[in-house]
């Protein structure tokens, strides 16, 4: 499936839109940007297929991948198929299934393969993508973030792109946010734990697809079924009951108090050690400021057991496009007809404006949506710092 995409992509200097971290937060954004004709570089720390948790997808994720054209790719990759959830949080077990046939369930995704499907479409749609290449500093002037700096490995200094507009999709590690100090914590103490059982079997009375949530008096428990046979089991504990070097235990006495998993998990073993991670909940002072956006978990993180923060981070990459459009175009600036009395459509359509980078033109209208394709004519394009 992998593309084989080269590590060392030359990155190029006319760049609309930097988007730092190619998740599926930054992916989103960079279709959808492409789409808009911008001209997007995805600038990626790691190389893909990298492991990320997050892999329950609930029915929601289908229109916004449907309105990517992903859909069809990520329907034939063969995951599980989330048919709803099975719960515990009270004294009976609830099951509610969320649809019964295929078009209206979810997804169980390996982040590994679904991150890749998203990032090789991003690359199919137009955007430039740039593995191994880490975003190590921001550029500024006054208040703007005007641009980044890059390092990649092998070389020995630092390569600069300016940009009109630079968006953050770098999750937990949260660039920008972090650059800016932006990011703001309030919430309980809380570590996930996890890991990935193989030889799990099928429960009687819930179907095998369903996300299984679990409420105990001292932690959240859920688990999920991957297609190539392993289950993972993810709890949610007071940070203070962790101590370092006895993770595992700690993790499997949950998991072993719980009644859901108790049949499914009788005859599987844990693969490994168990894994732990922060699981406070955060957001930012502010989400967005000149020249730059925070989108998907580099602007919050919610609640792991919502299951939405893939929905969230692929939402809001697709809403920072529109913003960064519109801003780099400045479509509002563009005179409304009932205003322009003497110039003509052409004049007022092509409005300019001045930025640090020399003057940008304002797109004429419609903003055609096909011109995001790789060597697809931009002549919407505003022009970006030579
Ligand atoms: C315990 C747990 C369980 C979860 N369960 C679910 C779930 O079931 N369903 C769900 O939808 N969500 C879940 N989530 C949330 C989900 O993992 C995240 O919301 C999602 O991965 C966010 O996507 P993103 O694109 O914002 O960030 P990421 O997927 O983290 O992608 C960010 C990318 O940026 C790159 N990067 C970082 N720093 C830099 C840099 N300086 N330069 C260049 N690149 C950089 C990283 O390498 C990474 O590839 C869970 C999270 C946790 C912690």
């Amino acid at each position: 499936m992998s593309m084989a995409r080269e590590p060392h992509t030359a990155i190029p200097e006319e760049i609309d839109l930097i988007v730092i971290g190619g998740g599926p937060g930054g992916a989103a954004c960079g279709m959808a940007a492409a789409r808009l004709g911008l001209r997007v570089v995805i600038l990626e720390r790691d190389c893909f297929p990298r492991h990320r948790l997050g892999e329950t997808l609930t029915p929601k994720i289908l229109p916004l991948l449907s309105f990517l054209g992903i859909l069809r790719d990520v329907e034939a990759a063969g995951f599980v198929r989330m048919s709803g959830n099975a719960s515990l949080l009270g004294p009976e077990l609830e099951i509610r299934p969320f649809a019964s046939d295929n078009r209206g369930l979810g997804f169980q995704v390996e982040r590994e393969r679904f991150d890749l499907i998203l990032l090789e479409a991003a690359e199919r749609q137009g955007c430039i993508v740039a593995e191994q290449a880490s975003v190590v500093g921001l550029i500024r002037e006054g208040e703007a973030v005007i641009g980044v700096e890059i390092r990649r490995p092998g070389r020995t200094h630092t390569e600069r792109r300016l940009a009109p507009f630079v968006v953050d999709a770098s999750g937990a590690a949260g660039f920008v946010g972090r650059s800016l100090e932006l990011r703001e914590v309030e919430s309980l103490r809380t570590t996930a734990l996890w890991g990935y059982f193989t030889g799990s079997t099928s429960a009687n009375d819930f179907p095998d697809g369903n996300t299984v949530l679990e409420a105990r008096p001292d932690a959240w428990i859920w688990s999920l079924p991957l297609a190539d046979g392993r289950r993972n089991v993810t709890c949610a504990v007071d940070a203070g009951t962790v101590t370092p070097g006895a993770l595992t235990d700690r993790y499997l006495e949950v998991v072993r108090g719980s009644r859901l998993l108790e049949p499914l998990l009788r005859t599987a073993t844990l693969q490994g050690a168990a894994r732990g991670v922060d699981a406070r909940w955060f957001g930012s002072r502010h989400y967005a400021g000149p020249g730059y956006l925070l989108i998907g978990e580099a602007a919050s993180f919610i609640d792991p057991l919502t299951s939405q923060g893939v929905w969230k981070a692929m939402n809001s990459g697709v809403l920072a496009a529109a913003v960064a459009n519109t801003a780099i175009r400045r479509v509002d600036r563009a005179p409304s007809p009932s205003t322009t009395s003497t110039r003509s459509s052409d004049e007022r359509c092509a409005t300019t404006r001045s930025t640090p980078f020399g003057s940008i033109e304002a797109p004429r209208f419609p903003i055609s949506h096909s011109g995001g394709r790789a060597g697809a004519p931009r002549s919407t394009s505003p022009r970006a710092p030579g």
